[in-house]
């Protein structure tokens, strides 16, 4: 290798490097909104959550049966007991309870006081309406849930930066908490860059491909419940060039570019960012990727993304979905990563962090393994429409062996 190549690679930055500087940087967007509850579904929860009530509210029976005094046990194997009232959902028992008596009690019905103990109605025998003879005698408390088993007066039970799930709803309606305050949501405006480039609905001249990016851009910020502003394709022009610039950092949070952040690009457009905004141009060793732009355009976040279809969504994935989720105010943001057996040779060269696209399967016994999805060339979306995770492979490392334990990354949604 020539003297000024490897110079060169010394400029190249890793992968987590590149993660810190992005993350570490990034605060939380300022801006809440009240949304009642079945709107906060997959929004971010900005406020840690407390709760007014106990859940439950009362002891109540985990049983249809008998609620009894576990004083009443004694060394017989059968107790029989004189029934005197019954506690149905919703509709408690008011009266007392003296030894030797019982309640009919219902499952999610009020335990009364004077009572500490249900046996299941399949334990027990009736002769008639009023005796019970318990056949199977319970523990003492037992099938009884308790005011509070789940969450406490005052117990902080939903922390901020939460993505709220659907059981997360459910557990906001058990306090009959109706509207809940969120981060409001993030703006995002994207377009793409190159003379090459048309939009769908366009005809193709010689030369000239269809812009795709700006497709699966969209696709991957929809998924991250963001606002889009898609501002199409800008030519390599300077003036067209500085204006997106310009009114997307107007009107968004951050603006994500595709395209034209390569060594030898027409040079306008480092300069233009270099004009408006400071913005540092990294090498990163990783494949695909590489090339990528990072840094406030305005009082916008930018990120000048590599042109590559493959290299968009790989850096996407890498770098500003963490970015942004960090930017949503989200408590968790880097990807999930496990080890799983690759089934066949993954071939690489050591220099640079492979994100080769993988299939993650599950064996007849369980067992997660992965397979190469395909021709792993960043201009073929085949392989990675089939992908459904990155394999990881760290940049020093060579070939995986068929057998070997690899890292992996889901793509959201196939996993949680
Ligand atoms: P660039 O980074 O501008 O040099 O682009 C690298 C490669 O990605 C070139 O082959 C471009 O034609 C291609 N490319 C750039 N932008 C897009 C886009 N929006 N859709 C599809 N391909 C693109
Ligand atoms: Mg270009």
């Amino acid at each position: 290798m020539s003297q000024a190549l490897s110079q060169q690679d010394n400029l190249f930055l890793s992968v987590s490097e590149v993660q810190e500087r992005i993350i570490n940087d990034i605060k939380a967007i300022d801006g809440t909104e009240r949304v009642d509850l079945r709107h906060a579904l997959g929004r971010i929860l900005a406020t840690d959550v407390t709760a007014t009530i106990n859940t439950p509210p009362c002891d109540n029976s985990a049983m249809d049966g008998y609620a009894f005094n576990s004083n009443d046990i004694n060394d017989q194997d059968t107790l029989t007991l004189k029934v005197t009232g019954q506690s149905f959902a919703g509709h408690p028992f008011t009266g007392e309870i003296a030894s030797g008596e019982a309640i009919r009690i219902m499952t999610g019905a009020q335990v009364p006081v004077g009572v500490d103990t249900v046996v299941m109605q399949e334990h027990t025998e009736t002769a008639d309406e009023n005796t019970v003879k318990i056949t199977t005698i319970p523990k003492p408390f037992a099938n009884v849930r308790k005011a509070g088993d789940d969450l406490i007066t005052g117990q902080t039970f939903l922390a901020r930066g939460k993505k709220l799930s659907p059981t997360d709803l459910a557990f906001l309606a058990t306090q009959g908490i109706a509207e809940i305050t969120v981060k409001r949501r993030l703006r995002v405006a994207f377009f793409s860059t190159g003379d090459e480039l048309r939009s769908i609905g366009e005809t193709l001249s010689e030369g000239e491909i269809y812009d795709s990016n700006r497709y699966s851009i969209y696709g991957l910020l929809k998924n991250m419940d963001i606002d889009i502003v898609d501002m199409g394709v800008i030519r390599d022009d300077r003036q067209a060039i500085e204006e997106a610039f310009k009114t997307a950092s107007s009107v968004a949070d951050a603006v994500i570019t595709s395209g034209g952040v390569s060594v030898g690009e027409a040079d306008f457009v480092k300069e233009t960012l270099g004009k408006l905004g400071q913005i540092n141009f990294w090498k990163i060793a990783m494949k695909p990727g590489k090339p990528l732009a990072f840094g406030t355009l305005g009082k916008s976040l930018f990120f000048g993304l590599p042109g590559n279809p493959v290299s968009v969504i790989a850096t996407f994935y890498q770098f500003v979905q963490p970015a942004l989720k960090r930017m949503k105010g989200q408590d968790t943001v880097l990807p999930l990563v496990i080890k799983v057996k690759t089934t066949e040779l993954l071939k690489k060269r050591p220099g640079r962090t492979d994100f080769q696209r993988g299939i993650l399967e599950q064996s007849d016994t369980g067992e997660l393994t992965v397979k190469n999805a395909g021709i792993q060339a960043s201009h073929v979306l085949t392989a990675m429409s089939r992908a459904n995770c990155f394999i990881v492979i760290p940049a020093e490392s060579g070939s995986i062996e068929a057998g070997e334990m690899v890292d992996v990354q889901p793509f959201e949604g196939l996993i949680g």
